[in-house]
């Protein structure tokens, strides 16, 4: 008799109408119909079986800066909107990963507090590049770069020769690299202009942060990953003319993969004036008619992945003057309810469509093997959903440190009735129930 077998739910992404999923020791070992009994017997009869959630971008800030979230906090709250497998950011945990020892403390950290499973980027900052090849050895997932200033003065951004030679290491290590592409020439000299004039309003901030900034340092960081002949990958671009830029890339034969985030495709300029200092984050919210370029070339299939960038703050970082406030959305239970309230609730967005985004694709990308595909032999992540059940977000509901959310009052259509990781459901009815920890995945 196996483990579990999750009954009769409909298979996302493999497209089967009502089947069975037999788990034995962590992993799918058989999917089809009326399959035997096994020791627990999960009822999924009118609901909806995802690939769990592989968000590839967020940041649980451990070590170093627990009060802002931490791994146990933030994973609670990824296992409740469906996630399995997360890839922490090397900042603004402290110090930043960007060599082995800060890996080992990040590894530890998280080993011991982290209830879903999760790999680690490395960072890329002036000087680092030496530490690239035993920080690979460690298991990174890639090198993280910033084109503009972090926000951190511990992660300085990269400039274009660290980053041509970042390209050059991380190619003949056989890893992508991650860009925040935003340009450092634009958004500094227009940031230093808005406070020599005493300005500092919503608009002002906004105004220093323009898309053509990001079209800019897409453009420069895919021609340096072409001349690298390295992996580029694009964290979230903001704007469908920031997709069509690095596409064009792509269709060059640059190898470029292009995220964005729920925050672009759910608020715009407008919720800022509304929310305050909750949506600040860069690249900024963008105007409507940018938000729906974006939404067409997700429909389209151009963007690949979506994923949270949850980064959160204490709340006294969040509120005050808005631009000394910190940027960062905190959103890591919400991807999910925006991809199926406004992607195929909406926008007739296919639900396997949406797998694909938040699990498969991430796992081709970053060669996670046994996961983000329902297949046997697969680890048995899985997140079960009834996608036209409707409720509106409550502060009580998050499970992250600080209940900070601009998705806090939103209504979503599709809710995460049960989390299951390696076999053990780690989240079920608004409750967590893990009881063994999560483990670091290196790429194959
Ligand atoms: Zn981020």
């Amino acid at each position: 008799m196996v483990d579990t077998v999750v009954r009769g739910g409909t298979l996302v992404a493999e497209g089967l109408p009502q089947t069975d999923i037999a788990i034995q020791g962590g992993r799918i070992q058989a999917i089809g119909r009326d399959l035997p009994g096994g020791k627990e017997e999960i009822d999924a009869r009118g609901l909806h079986v995802f690939p769990g959630i592989i968000d590839v971008h967020l940041h649980f800030n451990e070590p170093g800066r627990t009060e802002w979230e931490g791994g146990e906090t933030g994973s609670r709250a990824f296992a409740a909107g469906g996630g399995t497998l997360y890839f922490d950011m090397p900042l603004n945990s402290t110090p930043c990963t960007v060599n082995a020892r800060e890996f080992d403390r990040k590894f530890a950290a998280l080993s011991a507090v982290s209830i879903t499973d999760f790999a680690l980027w490395g960072g890329l900052v002036p000087g680092t590049i030496p530490e690239m090849a035993e920080l690979a050895s460690r298991g990174v997932i890639g090198f993280k770069a910033f084109l503009c200033d972090s926000g951190l003065p511990e992660f300085p951004r990269a400039d274009d020769l660290t980053l041509l030679e970042g390209l050059r290491e991380a190619a003949r290590l056989g890893l992508p690299i991650a860009v925040h592409a935003e340009s450092e020439e634009l958004t500094q000299a227009l940031r230093r202009r808005t406070i020599e004039e005493g300005r500092s309003s919503v608009q002002d901030f906004l105004a220093s942060r323009p898309v053509v900034a990001e079209i800019e340092a897409i453009q420069r960081a895919t021609l340096l990953a072409g001349e690298a002949g390295a992996k580029l990958h694009i964290v979230h671009i903001s704007t469908g003319r920031g997709v069509v830029a690095a596409a064009e890339a792509r269709a060059r034969g640059v190898d470029v993969s292009i995220e964005t985030c729920p925050h672009y495709l759910f608020f715009t300029e407008e919720d800022i004036e509304r929310l305050g200092a909750i949506a600040k984050c860069a690249p900024p919210l963008r105007e409507k008619r940018e938000q729906e370029q974006l939404w067409a070339e997700l429909l389209k299939g151009t963007v690949d992945i979506v994923a949270s960038d949850h980064s959160p703050a204490p709340p006294e970082m969040k509120s005050g003057d808005f631009n000394k406030a910190w940027g960062g959305i905190a959103g890591v239970q919400s991807t999910l309810g925006v991809l199926l309230e406004r992607g195929h609730h909406a926008r007739g967005l296919p639900l396997e469509r949406i797998g694909s985004l938040v699990a498969g694709q991430p796992a081709c990308r970053f060669r996670i093997a046994n996961k983000g595909r329902m297949v046997p032999g697969a680890d048995a992540d899985l997140a079960i959903v009834d996608v036209s059940k409707s409720f509106e977000l409550h502060a009580d509901d998050l499970m992250q440190r600080h209940p900070l959310s601009p998705y806090i009052g939103a209504r979503f259509r599709g809710a995460v009735e049960r989390t299951i990781r390696r076999g053990e459901t780690i989240f079920r009815n608004g409750k967590i129930t893990a009881q063994t920890r999560g483990v670091l995945i290196r790429p194959s």
